[in-house]
Protein backbone atom coordinates (compact mmCIF):
# COMPACT_ATOMS: atom_id res chain seq x y z
CA UNK A 1 0.00 0.00 0.00
CA UNK A 2 1.25 3.39 -1.17
CA UNK A 3 2.96 5.30 1.89
CA UNK A 4 4.00 9.35 1.49
CA UNK A 5 5.42 10.65 4.83
CA UNK A 6 5.15 14.37 4.65
CA UNK A 7 6.94 17.08 6.38
CA UNK A 8 5.92 20.36 7.42
CA UNK A 9 8.28 23.50 8.06
CA UNK A 10 8.17 25.95 10.64
CA UNK A 11 6.19 28.98 8.02
CA UNK A 12 4.10 26.36 5.99
CA UNK A 13 2.30 25.51 9.98
CA UNK A 14 2.74 29.48 11.07
CA UNK A 15 -0.49 30.06 12.08
CA UNK A 16 -4.00 29.43 11.75
CA UNK A 17 -4.16 29.80 8.04
CA UNK A 18 -1.49 27.84 7.76
CA UNK A 19 -2.73 24.67 9.71
CA UNK A 20 -6.09 25.28 6.89
CA UNK A 21 -3.56 24.83 4.08
CA UNK A 22 -1.66 22.02 5.09
CA UNK A 23 -4.86 19.97 6.32
CA UNK A 24 -5.93 21.17 2.35
CA UNK A 25 -2.80 19.70 1.36
CA UNK A 26 -3.16 16.31 3.28
CA UNK A 27 -6.75 16.19 1.98
CA UNK A 28 -5.62 15.81 -1.97
CA UNK A 29 -3.53 13.19 -1.47
CA UNK A 30 -5.16 10.44 0.76
CA UNK A 31 -1.48 8.52 0.89
CA UNK A 32 -0.06 11.55 2.70
CA UNK A 33 -0.70 9.09 5.92
CA UNK A 34 2.00 10.22 8.00
CA UNK A 35 3.14 13.56 9.45
CA UNK A 36 5.95 15.08 10.63
CA UNK A 37 5.55 18.48 12.21
CA UNK A 38 8.28 21.75 12.87
CA UNK A 39 7.10 24.01 15.16
CA UNK A 40 5.56 27.11 14.15
CA UNK A 41 7.73 29.64 12.54
CA UNK A 42 7.65 33.09 10.67
CA UNK A 43 4.94 34.86 9.45
CA UNK A 44 6.69 37.55 8.43
CA UNK A 45 10.18 38.79 8.34
CA UNK A 46 10.27 40.55 11.98
CA UNK A 47 8.20 37.72 12.75
CA UNK A 48 9.73 35.22 16.09
CA UNK A 49 10.09 31.24 15.31
CA UNK A 50 8.31 29.33 18.42
CA UNK A 51 11.42 27.54 19.15
CA UNK A 52 13.61 30.88 19.48
CA UNK A 53 11.26 31.96 21.94
CA UNK A 54 11.53 29.07 23.98
CA UNK A 55 15.33 28.66 23.68
CA UNK A 56 15.02 32.66 25.09
CA UNK A 57 12.95 31.29 27.66
CA UNK A 58 14.85 28.77 28.82
CA UNK A 59 18.37 30.59 28.47
CA UNK A 60 16.62 33.27 30.83
CA UNK A 61 15.32 31.15 33.18
CA UNK A 62 18.52 29.20 33.51
CA UNK A 63 20.31 32.06 33.87
CA UNK A 64 17.89 33.01 37.38
CA UNK A 65 16.47 35.63 34.53
CA UNK A 66 12.12 36.28 33.96
CA UNK A 67 11.87 34.52 30.78
CA UNK A 68 7.98 34.92 31.02
CA UNK A 69 7.87 37.76 28.21
CA UNK A 70 9.29 35.19 25.80
CA UNK A 71 6.97 32.09 27.19
CA UNK A 72 3.94 34.73 26.96
CA UNK A 73 4.47 35.12 23.41
CA UNK A 74 4.72 31.49 22.66
CA UNK A 75 1.30 30.98 24.83
CA UNK A 76 -0.74 33.55 22.65
CA UNK A 77 0.78 32.35 19.45
CA UNK A 78 -1.08 28.89 20.17
CA UNK A 79 -4.05 30.19 21.80
CA UNK A 80 -4.86 32.60 18.98
CA UNK A 81 -4.27 28.88 16.68
CA UNK A 82 -6.49 27.04 19.26
CA UNK A 83 -9.19 30.10 19.19
CA UNK A 84 -9.23 30.84 15.47
CA UNK A 85 -9.57 27.12 14.89
CA UNK A 86 -12.20 26.66 17.65
CA UNK A 87 -10.31 23.96 18.44
CA UNK A 88 -11.62 20.70 20.81
CA UNK A 89 -8.48 21.22 23.12
CA UNK A 90 -8.10 22.39 26.36
CA UNK A 91 -5.72 24.80 25.66
CA UNK A 92 -4.84 26.34 29.20
CA UNK A 93 -4.38 22.24 30.08
CA UNK A 94 -1.97 22.22 26.91
CA UNK A 95 0.39 24.94 27.98
CA UNK A 96 -0.10 24.49 31.71
CA UNK A 97 3.65 22.56 32.27
CA UNK A 98 5.62 24.89 29.68
CA UNK A 99 7.24 26.85 32.73
CA UNK A 100 8.66 24.20 34.34
CA UNK A 101 9.73 22.71 31.09
CA UNK A 102 11.43 25.78 30.23
CA UNK A 103 13.31 25.29 33.76
CA UNK A 104 13.96 21.75 33.07
CA UNK A 105 16.66 21.42 30.13
CA UNK A 106 16.99 23.30 27.24
CA UNK A 107 16.75 20.12 24.52
CA UNK A 108 13.07 20.04 26.31
CA UNK A 109 12.40 23.71 25.86
CA UNK A 110 13.15 23.51 22.43
CA UNK A 111 11.06 20.67 21.56
CA UNK A 112 7.93 22.44 23.29
CA UNK A 113 6.99 23.84 19.92
CA UNK A 114 7.16 20.86 17.96
CA UNK A 115 5.24 18.98 20.71
CA UNK A 116 2.17 21.68 21.15
CA UNK A 117 2.07 22.22 17.27
CA UNK A 118 1.65 18.24 16.34
CA UNK A 119 -1.18 18.04 19.42
CA UNK A 120 -3.00 20.90 18.22
CA UNK A 121 -2.86 19.76 14.74
CA UNK A 122 -3.38 16.44 15.70
CA UNK A 123 -6.65 17.75 17.30
CA UNK A 124 -7.58 20.01 14.31
CA UNK A 125 -7.03 17.43 11.20
CA UNK A 126 -8.91 14.88 13.58
CA UNK A 127 -5.21 12.73 12.66
CA UNK A 128 -4.13 10.51 15.80
CA UNK A 129 -0.90 11.66 17.59
CA UNK A 130 2.22 10.05 18.11
CA UNK A 131 4.84 11.53 20.31
CA UNK A 132 8.29 11.61 19.15
CA UNK A 133 9.67 10.01 22.27
CA UNK A 134 7.42 6.97 20.97
CA UNK A 135 9.85 6.69 18.35
CA UNK A 136 12.88 8.38 18.09
CA UNK A 137 15.18 6.68 20.19
CA UNK A 138 18.97 7.69 21.23
CA UNK A 139 21.61 5.81 22.93
CA UNK A 140 23.25 6.90 26.30
CA UNK A 141 26.04 8.81 23.62
CA UNK A 142 23.47 10.63 21.94
CA UNK A 143 23.54 8.79 18.89
CA UNK A 144 20.09 7.53 16.99
CA UNK A 145 19.76 4.44 16.80
CA UNK A 146 18.04 3.17 13.68
CA UNK A 147 17.11 -0.28 14.38
CA UNK A 148 15.17 0.39 17.90
CA UNK A 149 13.64 3.67 15.55
CA UNK A 150 12.59 0.93 12.34
CA UNK A 151 11.00 -1.54 14.98
CA UNK A 152 8.79 1.42 16.80
CA UNK A 153 8.18 3.50 13.53
CA UNK A 154 6.87 0.01 12.07
CA UNK A 155 4.58 -1.16 15.12
CA UNK A 156 2.93 2.11 15.18
CA UNK A 157 2.70 2.21 11.59
CA UNK A 158 0.83 -1.47 12.15
CA UNK A 159 -1.37 -0.08 14.96
CA UNK A 160 -2.40 3.49 12.86
CA UNK A 161 -3.33 4.46 9.43
CA UNK A 162 -2.00 7.61 9.84
CA UNK A 163 -0.57 9.75 12.83
CA UNK A 164 0.68 13.45 13.29
CA UNK A 165 4.14 13.20 14.39
CA UNK A 166 6.37 16.29 16.04
CA UNK A 167 9.61 17.00 14.13
CA UNK A 168 12.74 18.18 16.15
CA UNK A 169 13.77 15.74 18.79
CA UNK A 170 13.22 12.25 20.37
CA UNK A 171 14.49 10.32 23.58
CA UNK A 172 17.36 9.48 25.99
CA UNK A 173 17.57 6.17 27.71
CA UNK A 174 17.44 7.90 30.74
CA UNK A 175 14.22 9.37 29.87
CA UNK A 176 15.44 13.11 29.17
CA UNK A 177 14.35 14.31 25.75
CA UNK A 178 17.10 15.41 23.30
CA UNK A 179 16.80 17.58 20.60
CA UNK A 180 18.42 17.27 17.12
CA UNK A 181 20.50 20.43 15.71
CA UNK A 182 18.03 23.31 14.32
CA UNK A 183 16.20 22.22 11.86
CA UNK A 184 16.29 18.92 12.64
CA UNK A 185 12.49 18.05 11.90
CA UNK A 186 13.80 17.13 8.37
CA UNK A 187 15.73 14.30 10.32
CA UNK A 188 12.76 12.99 11.91
CA UNK A 189 10.90 13.56 8.38
CA UNK A 190 13.29 11.42 6.91
CA UNK A 191 14.12 8.42 9.73
CA UNK A 192 10.14 7.79 9.65
CA UNK A 193 9.97 7.58 5.92
CA UNK A 194 12.91 5.09 5.79
CA UNK A 195 11.59 2.85 8.49
CA UNK A 196 7.92 2.90 6.79
CA UNK A 197 10.01 2.27 3.24
CA UNK A 198 7.67 5.13 1.81
CA UNK A 199 7.15 5.72 -1.45
CA UNK A 200 7.46 9.51 -1.31
CA UNK A 201 9.14 11.84 1.53
CA UNK A 202 7.53 15.05 0.87
CA UNK A 203 9.36 17.75 2.25
CA UNK A 204 7.03 21.14 2.34
CA UNK A 205 8.50 24.73 2.60
CA UNK A 206 7.94 28.26 1.31
CA UNK A 207 10.13 28.06 -1.34
CA UNK A 208 9.25 25.92 -4.84
CA UNK A 209 12.04 23.39 -4.40
CA UNK A 210 16.11 23.74 -5.50
CA UNK A 211 16.55 27.18 -6.77
CA UNK A 212 19.47 27.78 -9.08
CA UNK A 213 20.81 30.46 -6.37
CA UNK A 214 19.03 32.26 -3.39
CA UNK A 215 15.82 34.52 -5.55
CA UNK A 216 16.73 37.48 -2.91
CA UNK A 217 20.48 37.27 -4.17
CA UNK A 218 19.17 36.90 -7.73
CA UNK A 219 15.71 37.37 -9.35
CA UNK A 220 16.65 35.23 -12.20
CA UNK A 221 16.88 32.16 -10.29
CA UNK A 222 15.56 29.09 -11.53
CA UNK A 223 13.90 26.33 -10.27
CA UNK A 224 15.40 22.86 -10.61
CA UNK A 225 12.70 19.39 -11.61
CA UNK A 226 14.83 17.15 -10.26
CA UNK A 227 18.63 16.38 -8.46
CA UNK A 228 20.89 13.68 -7.11
CA UNK A 229 21.15 13.00 -3.10
CA UNK A 230 24.61 13.34 -4.27
CA UNK A 231 24.91 16.87 -5.71
CA UNK A 232 21.92 17.59 -2.63
CA UNK A 233 25.16 16.46 0.01
CA UNK A 234 27.27 18.41 -2.02
CA UNK A 235 25.05 21.73 -2.04
CA UNK A 236 24.75 21.09 1.64
CA UNK A 237 28.83 21.41 2.06
CA UNK A 238 28.51 24.52 -0.04
CA UNK A 239 26.08 26.28 2.42
CA UNK A 240 22.86 25.75 0.27
CA UNK A 241 20.27 25.74 3.04
CA UNK A 242 17.52 23.70 1.29
CA UNK A 243 17.61 20.25 3.72
CA UNK A 244 19.45 19.47 6.92
CA UNK A 245 21.75 17.83 5.49
CA UNK A 246 21.88 14.72 7.58
CA UNK A 247 18.60 13.76 6.61
CA UNK A 248 19.56 12.88 3.18
CA UNK A 249 21.23 9.53 4.54
CA UNK A 250 18.68 7.58 5.90
CA UNK A 251 16.37 8.44 2.45
CA UNK A 252 18.92 7.66 0.34
CA UNK A 253 20.07 4.88 1.60
CA UNK A 254 16.66 3.53 2.19
CA UNK A 255 16.45 4.37 -1.85
CA UNK A 256 13.52 6.80 -1.33
CA UNK A 257 13.22 9.77 -3.29
CA UNK A 258 12.44 13.16 -1.68
CA UNK A 259 10.17 15.85 -2.77
CA UNK A 260 10.48 19.30 -2.08
CA UNK A 261 7.53 21.16 -2.21
CA UNK A 262 6.14 24.47 -1.70
CA UNK A 263 3.10 24.83 0.75
CA UNK A 264 2.39 28.26 -0.45
CA UNK A 265 2.05 27.02 -4.37
CA UNK A 266 1.56 23.21 -3.96
CA UNK A 267 0.54 23.47 -7.62
CA UNK A 268 4.06 23.78 -8.37
CA UNK A 269 5.65 20.38 -9.37
CA UNK A 270 8.64 20.90 -6.69
CA UNK A 271 11.86 19.52 -7.19
CA UNK A 272 12.51 15.46 -7.02
CA UNK A 273 15.70 13.97 -5.37
CA UNK A 274 16.61 10.76 -6.47
CA UNK A 275 19.70 9.03 -6.88
CA UNK A 276 18.57 7.72 -10.54
CA UNK A 277 18.80 11.81 -11.84
CA UNK A 278 22.42 11.65 -12.90
CA UNK A 279 23.37 14.87 -14.24
CA UNK A 280 24.25 18.00 -11.73
CA UNK A 281 22.52 21.04 -11.99
CA UNK A 282 23.84 24.67 -12.20
CA UNK A 283 23.46 26.13 -8.73
CA UNK A 284 25.26 28.95 -7.15
CA UNK A 285 25.66 28.96 -3.16
CA UNK A 286 27.82 30.90 -0.62
CA UNK A 287 29.35 30.22 2.74
CA UNK A 288 29.84 33.52 5.15
CA UNK A 289 32.56 34.43 7.45
CA UNK A 290 36.09 33.60 6.35
CA UNK A 291 39.19 35.07 6.23
CA UNK A 292 41.34 34.39 3.16
CA UNK A 293 45.61 34.13 4.19
CA UNK A 294 48.26 33.68 1.68
CA UNK A 295 50.71 30.47 3.15
CA UNK A 296 53.47 32.94 2.30
CA UNK A 297 52.38 35.39 5.08
CA UNK A 298 52.31 32.89 7.50
CA UNK A 299 54.85 32.59 10.07
CA UNK A 300 57.19 29.16 9.86
CA UNK A 301 55.14 27.64 13.10
CA UNK A 302 51.76 28.78 12.05
CA UNK A 303 52.31 27.30 8.17
CA UNK A 304 53.92 23.72 9.72
CA UNK A 305 50.57 23.88 11.63
CA UNK A 306 48.36 24.23 8.64
CA UNK A 307 50.83 21.85 7.13
CA UNK A 308 49.35 19.40 9.25
CA UNK A 309 45.57 20.17 8.51
CA UNK A 310 43.48 18.87 6.27
CA UNK A 311 42.88 22.47 4.90
CA UNK A 312 41.45 23.12 0.96
CA UNK A 313 44.20 25.08 -0.96
CA UNK A 314 42.92 28.14 -3.28
CA UNK A 315 45.46 30.03 -6.03
CA UNK A 316 45.22 33.55 -6.68
CA UNK A 317 45.40 34.70 -10.58
CA UNK A 318 48.98 35.08 -10.06
CA UNK A 319 49.70 31.53 -8.49
CA UNK A 320 49.82 32.64 -4.82
CA UNK A 321 49.04 29.76 -2.55
CA UNK A 322 45.89 30.73 0.35
CA UNK A 323 43.87 28.99 2.91
CA UNK A 324 40.54 29.84 4.20
CA UNK A 325 40.02 29.66 7.48
CA UNK A 326 36.56 31.09 9.60
CA UNK A 327 36.93 33.92 10.87
CA UNK A 328 38.54 34.12 14.85
CA UNK A 329 39.59 37.03 16.44
CA UNK A 330 43.42 35.33 15.99
CA UNK A 331 43.50 35.30 12.59
CA UNK A 332 43.93 38.17 9.96
CA UNK A 333 43.54 37.80 6.74
CA UNK A 334 41.29 39.22 4.02
CA UNK A 335 37.66 38.86 4.81
CA UNK A 336 36.03 36.83 2.88
CA UNK A 337 33.15 34.21 1.67
CA UNK A 338 33.41 31.18 -0.85
CA UNK A 339 30.95 31.39 -3.72
CA UNK A 340 30.55 27.93 -5.06
CA UNK A 341 29.50 27.30 -8.62
CA UNK A 342 27.86 23.75 -9.68
CA UNK A 343 28.06 23.44 -13.46
CA UNK A 344 31.40 25.53 -14.95
CA UNK A 345 32.73 24.11 -17.62
CA UNK A 346 36.29 24.63 -17.97
CA UNK A 347 35.94 26.64 -21.30
CA UNK A 348 34.34 28.98 -19.19
CA UNK A 349 36.42 29.53 -16.17
CA UNK A 350 38.77 31.96 -17.90
CA UNK A 351 35.86 34.10 -18.27
CA UNK A 352 34.18 33.69 -14.48
CA UNK A 353 38.11 34.57 -13.19
CA UNK A 354 38.10 37.46 -15.45
CA UNK A 355 34.08 38.70 -14.53
CA UNK A 356 34.94 37.71 -10.90
CA UNK A 357 38.12 39.00 -10.50
CA UNK A 358 38.06 36.90 -6.99
CA UNK A 359 40.85 36.61 -4.29
CA UNK A 360 41.20 33.16 -5.29
CA UNK A 361 40.03 30.11 -6.47
CA UNK A 362 39.54 26.29 -6.47
CA UNK A 363 37.89 23.96 -9.25
CA UNK A 364 37.20 20.63 -8.54
CA UNK A 365 35.23 17.96 -9.92
CA UNK A 366 31.63 19.65 -10.02
CA UNK A 367 32.47 22.84 -8.20
CA UNK A 368 34.19 25.83 -8.96
CA UNK A 369 34.90 27.87 -5.76
CA UNK A 370 35.20 31.32 -5.74
CA UNK A 371 37.16 33.12 -2.40
CA UNK A 372 35.45 37.07 -3.11
CA UNK A 373 35.47 39.55 -0.65
CA UNK A 374 31.84 40.21 0.94
CA UNK A 375 31.17 43.29 -0.82
CA UNK A 376 31.67 41.50 -3.95
CA UNK A 377 29.97 38.57 -3.19
CA UNK A 378 25.99 39.13 -4.45
CA UNK A 379 27.57 40.45 -7.51
CA UNK A 380 29.89 37.43 -8.01
CA UNK A 381 27.29 35.29 -7.51
CA UNK A 382 24.78 36.51 -10.02
CA UNK A 383 27.68 36.54 -12.42
CA UNK A 384 28.86 32.67 -12.07
CA UNK A 385 24.83 32.29 -12.52
CA UNK A 386 24.46 34.23 -15.60
CA UNK A 387 27.49 32.12 -16.58
CA UNK A 388 26.83 28.38 -15.65
CA UNK A 389 22.90 29.28 -17.26
CA UNK A 390 23.43 30.81 -20.43
CA UNK A 391 26.79 30.17 -20.67
CA UNK A 392 27.75 33.98 -20.86
CA UNK A 393 27.57 37.47 -19.29
CA UNK A 394 26.01 40.58 -20.24
CA UNK A 395 29.55 43.32 -20.46
CA UNK A 396 26.86 45.23 -17.87
CA UNK A 397 27.62 42.31 -15.10
CA UNK A 398 31.81 42.26 -15.76
CA UNK A 399 33.74 43.46 -13.08
CA UNK A 400 34.29 46.88 -14.82
CA UNK A 401 30.96 47.53 -15.90
CA UNK A 402 28.23 48.70 -14.35
CA UNK A 403 25.50 46.19 -12.75
CA UNK A 404 22.34 47.70 -13.90
CA UNK A 405 20.36 44.84 -14.07
CA UNK A 406 21.00 43.42 -10.59
CA UNK A 407 21.35 46.83 -9.03
CA UNK A 408 24.26 45.53 -7.37
CA UNK A 409 27.08 47.07 -5.70
CA UNK A 410 30.46 47.05 -7.49
N1 LIG B 1 11.76 24.16 15.13
C1 LIG B 1 13.14 23.77 14.99
C2 LIG B 1 13.95 24.94 14.42
O1 LIG B 1 13.41 26.04 14.30
C3 LIG B 1 13.32 22.52 14.19
C4 LIG B 1 12.77 22.55 12.80
O2 LIG B 1 12.04 23.46 12.41
O3 LIG B 1 13.07 21.61 12.06
O4 LIG B 1 15.09 24.77 14.14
Amino acid sequence: MSIIVSKFGGSSIADANQFRQVRRILASRSVRRYIVLSAPGKRDPHDDKITDLLCSANALYASGQDGSAPLQEVRNRFTAIARELSLNVDIEALLANLESDMRHSADRAASRGEYLCARMFSAYADIPFVDATELIRFDENGRIQPDEIRRRVRAMADRLYCAVIPGFYGVLPNGEIKTFSRGGSDITGALVAAALEADVYENWTDVDGLMSIDPASCPDAVCHAAVSYRQMQLLARAGAQVLHPYCLEPVCEAGIPTMLRNTFAPEQPGTYISDHVRTYVPCVCIRRGFQAVEIADLGDEASSIVDGLPVQRYHSGDGREMIVLQSTKDIHGHPANIVSAFGLSSARRTEAMQCVDPIAVQHLDHVSEFVVSPEQSVKAMCILHELILSGTVKASRTHSGSCAPCHLPQ
